[in-house]
């Protein structure tokens, strides 16, 4: 695993550095805008950690330039920009995920174990369990070789439940996953979508367990 890290604050980009180390065999560290855009044309990155505000040019037009660019290099953005406004903007510019400044070291860490997980599941953009695939890619999902009619909704969840499969998927964590779609938030929206989706998967064989006060648990034994 190979992490650039774009941070112009040295104190900052230290404790990042080594924060960053537990989880990455290699740590590239640059301070300007500049460094960070040849960086990324000269090198394949596993994971890139960009701060906004950088001399030269800043972590906005970086992230522009490298998607624009199509490279796949999944981007953690560090900014101390609170607006909603803002953070909408940088995803879709094409950031992965976005922590606020300041922050703890456990929360970068948490998020970018999840992020390198993701990125190296999603190499081939299909994720198999069992007798279900998800195509990635096309939004699709697949029991056998039968394409399942499932909404957006149902397989947002369905995709985090086979990342997480052999761990607990929490209540909070489904609800931050529908948190986009405004309709429907209503308070049983969690157990109403795991119920239809129980009817249309259950036939394959899969073994989702409702943990109380909790959430839901894929058996990973079939995967
Ligand atoms: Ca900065």
């Amino acid at each position: 695993m190979r992490v650039l890290l774009v941070e112009d604050d040295p104190l900052l980009a230290d404790a990042l550095r080594i924060a960053l180390s537990q989880s990455a065999h290699q740590v590239d560290v640059v301070g300007d805008g500049e460094l960070a855009d040849q960086a990324l044309r000269d090198a394949s990155y596993d994971l890139t950690v960009l701060d906004i505000g950088l001399p030269k040019m800043n972590g906005r037009d970086v992230l522009r330039r490298l998607r624009q660019s199509n490279a796949g290099t999944p981007v953690l953005v560090l900014s101390a920009l609170e607006r909603i406004e803002d953070r909408v903007d940088l995803l879709n510019l094409g950031a992965d995920d976005f922590l606020q400044k300041p922050f703890h070291l456990s929360e970068l860490d948490a998020r970018v174990k999840a992020l390198l997980r993701r990125a190296h599941r999603h190499a081939k953009n299909e994720l198999e369990f069992g007798r279900i695939k998800l195509d990635i890619d096309a939004r699709r999902c697949f029991v056998d070789q039968s394409a399942m009619d499932l909404t957006a909704r149902e397989f947002a969840v369905v995709e985090l439940l086979l990342l997480r499969a052999g761990r607990v998927v929490t209540r909070s964590q489904i609800l931050d996953l529908l948190y986009g779609w405004e309709d429907n938030q209503g308070t049983n929206t969690v157990e109403v979508l795991i119920y239809r989706l129980r009817k249309k998967l259950d036939f394959s064989g899969w073994n989702l367990k409702t943990i109380r006060g909790m959430g839901y648990l894929l058996e990973s034994s079939r995967g």
